[in-house]
């Protein structure tokens, strides 16, 4: 089968070959645990019922999970173990199913979810991406996911080209977020706070690049007006791997002010903030070949 799953439209066939996401026809877990770094909507107090794939299309060269990109660290699982993970994270209490670089897995995991859901699987099911994204497989997902969390991370080709090697990243992910839109509205949460439905876009901001943060925002207001609920980051963090300028250093206090103040000046009805103290603090947990579930 030739994979067109994501835009990299690599036309490979992944059970004799890897894709530019370094993905086989097997699907690798690299972590599944309750995970508490997420938006307090999504993390609650109970926490979020996090699988952590391996593998990914976008992979950016300031990625703080660089060790999963090249698909090859994590436990193979295949659909009836994939149910069975999130049924245990469902009785450990996890608030949701938070599926993280779910992509290259499409087909697998549609399958998986179907097999979870008939044997008891009701939380609601998050899909956290980098929204490098076909409308085509985000439509595979109607019904099954209830909750998109994708990340709009540049609007500038010239940044994500260098930064992601993929210069259509911009009028890709809008129009997979928009379908995502058109599936499950603008995020819904109950009387506790916690996300029952809905899309909130993500936005990292990143170090000398606020003048795209700016741009990422007036997109969205543009395509998407002012309710769209979205979550402005702080946290980036420097990486050994990447010496890239300006990706060599943290995010400033004053950058990250400067570009919150930019979208509180938008009008955003529903901005999640993180503390300026996430700057420069690691969010990355620990992966391994072996799951604990
Ligand atoms: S999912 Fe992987 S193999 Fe398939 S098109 Fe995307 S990058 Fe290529």
């Amino acid at each position: 089968m030739s994979c067109t799953i994501c835009p990299r439209n690599c036309k490979i066939d992944r059970t004799a070959a890897k894709g530019f996401c370094g993905c086989s026809s097997v699907v690798r877990v690299a972590r599944a645990a309750l995970h508490y770094d997420e938006e307090p909507s999504i993390s609650g107090s109970r926490g979020s019922g996090t699988i952590f794939f391996s593998g990914c299309n976008l992979k950016c060269i300031f990625c703080q999970n660089m060790v999963l990109t090249d698909g090859t660290l994590g436990e193979i699982c295949d659909v009836p173990r994939l149910a069975d993970i999130m049924l245990k994270l469902q009785s450990l209490g996890a608030h949701n199913i938070n599926l993280v670089t779910p992509t290259p897995h499409r087909d697998t995991l549609t399958e998986a979810l179907r097999l979870a859901k008939e044997n008891g699987l009701s939380i609601p099911v998050v899909y956290n991406t980098n929204a490098y994204e076909t409308v085509e497989t985000i439509r595979a997902f109607d019904g099954l996911v209830d909750i998109y969390l994708p990340d709009l991370k540049y609007v500038d080709p010239r940044l994500s080209l260098k930064f992601s090697r993929a210069s259509d990243y911009f009028d890709t992910a809008i129009e997979a977020i928009g379908e995502m839109i058109r599936q499950v509205g603008f995020m819904q949460t109950d009387a506790d706070g916690i996300a029952k439905k809905g899309v909130r876009i993500r936005h990292l901001v990143l170090p000398g690049c606020v003048y795209d943060t700016r741009n990422v925002l007036d997109a969205i207001k543009d395509r998407f007006g002012v309710d769209c609920p979205i979550s402005l980051m702080s946290q980036f963090t420097p990486i050994p791997e990447c010496t890239i300028k300006p990706l060599d250093r943290p995010l400033t206090q004053r950058e990250y002010e400067n570009a919150l103040a930019y979208c509180i000046s938008l009008g955003f009805t529903d901005v999640y903030t993180q503390d300026l103290t996430s700057v420069g603090r690691s969010f990355t947990p620990p992966f391994s070949d072996h799951l604990d579930l």
